[in-house]
């Protein structure tokens, strides 16, 4: 059953919310298919995975993938808390990911509204829809407690 964007956003809220217990940046991904059904899930965790590449979006995509025995995720939403990187924007391209829909913007790195807009480029042969601004302050004060809690234990 197709579900609005928020109802799969909150789905992503709750992973976020695993990275924050976990000591990571939280952010939070779902990758959810053309009937509406979450295949993958995964939250931002490089600092314990030991991993720069493990970003909440590129750890959705695998479990999607590892789901589906397919890297190609046709049909696919991604819903993530955070504006898209540049490795991520890559990766979603890679996996031929239908509509991304994100919650708060990145100012600092975010590659779809804040630096760039990589998935509006033409060399690329692949469209991706994108959605912005979806639940963006709940994401947004997670990031903010996140942030706030590390400058007091690390002044
Ligand atoms: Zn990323």
């Amino acid at each position: 059953m197709i579900r609005n964007d928020e109802f799969y956003m909150h789905r992503a809220l709750e992973q976020a919310r695993l990275a924050l217990e976990a000591g990571e940046v939280p952010v939070g991904a779902v990758v959810v298919d053309g009937r509406g059904e979450p295949i993958g899930v995964g939250y931002n965790c490089p600092v314990g995975g030991q991993d720069p590449t493990a970003h909440a979006e590129v750890q959705a995509l695998r479990s999607a993938a590892r789901a589906l025995g397919n890297y190609r995720l046709d049909d696919c939403t991604l819903f993530v808390t955070l504006e898209p990187c540049l490795m991520c924007t890559g990766a979603i391209i890679h996996a031929r990911i239908r509509r991304v829909v994100y919650a708060t913007a990145e100012p600092k790195g975010g590659m779809v509204e804040s630096r760039a807009n990589l998935f509006a480029q033409p060399w690329f042969n692949h469209r991706v829809e994108i959605e912005g601004g979806v639940l963006a302050a709940p994401a947004k004060r997670l990031l903010q407690q996140f942030f706030r809690e590390r400058r007091r234990a690390d002044p």
